[in-house]
């Protein structure tokens, strides 16, 4: 049995901007059944607060980075979760990053490394009687943890550290001259340690400070070696790269579950599909259409490669299929989207985030779309395979490892689960929309496709079993 201390700025049920929330959320309840126990570090927001309710205070700050704070412990939905209380870096109004206008917090190194010093205390303080094994950091926000780690090192032991990226596009940089206000020992702004061109990177410190790295798929594991995909990067990770680890995402399968999905008519194939899918459409306003409907998800960033679907969308459309989207993010996308919905009959598009929307549009479509340019593992297309929507994908990172392809050789095999588009560019998801028509308009075909689908296994169980060997590996102990 291992304890970890698991940190991150989001997580399922309390906060969520992406797929790192459902995987910090998800990830506990799978190491369960192991005998690993979790407790689950993230930052007093407002919304957090507010869903928080009876708490005890584990531990307390007189002054963590401009004001007090403390550390409140409750178990909710099950999960055993650690919350830290700063009013002064968390109370208030907007989203964990940006601002109401879109903007990042001018102070958001000084708030996740509050989060970084407070999970590095209870790292080596413990949590009443509960001695933390190993410490495991996801993304920038919690990369400073083995800087911390490593100054209260000088006064006694210190648990060992993990670190995953869910998204290296992201560093969480601060100019080199706030060391002493983010609590870093200057000394350690070398190019060894969280020096990065000049600046103080938390990706950095953590990536350097890590007994392990870990990513969400074993191909963006491999694709964060190379100056394409590794932003920068690249050469920190190559150093590394005996302690690299891909281990794929898994999804909440009780969440997602076809069978009992609040959000639709009860799942069987064929008549279920059909049932959701003309529910959906109806709630899109879209008419009926000969060719697949295709749904996507998702944040609006260029990463998500929505601009390059738009450019290929009339080879879909010429085919007589259908577009239903979900998303927010870059106000130029989204008024792009508005625009093809309001001259387009068969393009559908909702601006925002809805959780419940999400569920209808995965259990509708015929196709789940991720187009992405590049995708760490993604959730969506996982979605997908489990419901019977068949995925269209980039063949990227995560994208790749969990699709697999409809060449004839796969369908020979009748191994077959999706469509996946290489390179990255408008024309070769054209052709990919070509290649989806084609496969749709033969029922026997689509339906194994459909049937392969539903048949991965896309929850936690591998993955956690692998998350649980790392630990102990980590800690020490033979597992
Ligand atoms: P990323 O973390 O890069 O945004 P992932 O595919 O890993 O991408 O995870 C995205 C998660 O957020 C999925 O659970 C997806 O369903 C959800 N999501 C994204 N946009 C929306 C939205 N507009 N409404 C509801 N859920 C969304």
């Amino acid at each position: 049995m291992t304890r970890i201390l698991s940190v991150a700025s989001e997580c399922v049920p309390f906060v969520k901007t992406g797929g790192l929330a459902d995987v910090v959320g998800a990830l506990p309840a799978a190491l369960a059944p192991l005998g690993d126990e979790v407790k689950t570090l993230i930052p007093g927001y407002r919304a957090v607060m507010e869903k928080l309710g009876k708490a005890r205070e584990v531990a307390a700050f007189d002054d963590l980075f401009g004001g007090p704070a403390r550390v409140l412990s409750a178990v909710v939905g099950g999960l055993d979760v650690l919350v830290l209380e700063a009013a002064h870096l968390y109370d208030r109004t907007g989203g964990p990053y940006l601002d109401a206008a879109g903007r990042d917090w001018p102070d958001n190194p000084e708030r996740f490394a509050a989060l970084s010093y407070a999970a590095a205390h209870l790292a080596v303080h413990g949590i009443a009687d509960w001695a933390v094994d190993v410490v495991h950091g996801h993304d920038w926000q919690a990369g400073l943890i083995p800087e911390y780690l490593h100054n209260m090192s000088q006064s006694g032991p210190v648990p060992p550290f993990v670190f995953t990226v869910h998204n290296i596009a992201f560093h969480g940089n601060a100019a080199r001259e706030r060391c002493a206000d983010l609590w870093l020992d200057p000394w350690r702004l070398t190019t060894q340690h969280f020096e990065f061109w000049g600046q103080i990177s938390a990706l950095k410190a953590g990536l350097t400070g890590a007994a392990k790295i870990t990513t969400v798929s074993q191909t963006y594991a491999e694709e964060l070696l190379t100056p394409e995909f590794g932003m920068g990067m690249e050469g920190v990770l190559a150093a590394r790269q005996a302690d690299l680890i891909g281990i794929v995402n898994g999804i909440d399968t009780d969440v997602w579950n076809p069978q009992t999905d609040p959000e639709i008519a009860t799942y069987k194939l064929p008549g279920g599909k059909k049932a959701n899918k003309a529910a959906l459409r109806a709630e899109f306003d879209l008419p009926e259409a000969e060719g697949p409907l295709c749904v996507l998800v998702s944040r609006l960033s260029g990463q998500k490669g929505i601009d390059l679907l738009l450019e290929a969308l009339p080879a879909l459309l010429a085919r007589g299929g259908q577009l239903a989207l979900l998303g927010s993010g870059d106000p130029a996308l989204e008024a792009k989207l508005v625009e093809m919905a309001a001259n387009e009959p068969n393009v559908a598009v909702r601006i925002g985030y809805d959780e419940a929307l999400a569920h209808r549009l995965i259990a509708g479509g015929d196709v789940i779309l991720v187009p992405s340019r590049f995708e760490p593992c993604g959730l969506t297309q996982l979605y997908g395979l489990r419901y019977g929507t068949v995925p269209l994908v980039t063949l990227t990172g995560g994208l790749a490892d969990t699709v697999i392809n409809a060449s004839p050789a796969a369908m020979a095999r009748g191994v077959a689960t999706g469509v996946q588009v290489f390179p990255v560019t408008a024309a070769a998801i054209a052709n990919g929309f070509a290649r989806l028509c084609t496969l749709f308009e033969q029922p026997k075909v689509w339906g194994s496709l459909q049937r392969n689908a539903m048949r991965q296994p896309v929850g936690w169980d591998t993955s956690a079993a692998a998350f649980h060997s790392l630990y102990g590996a980590v800690a020490g102990r033979a597992t």
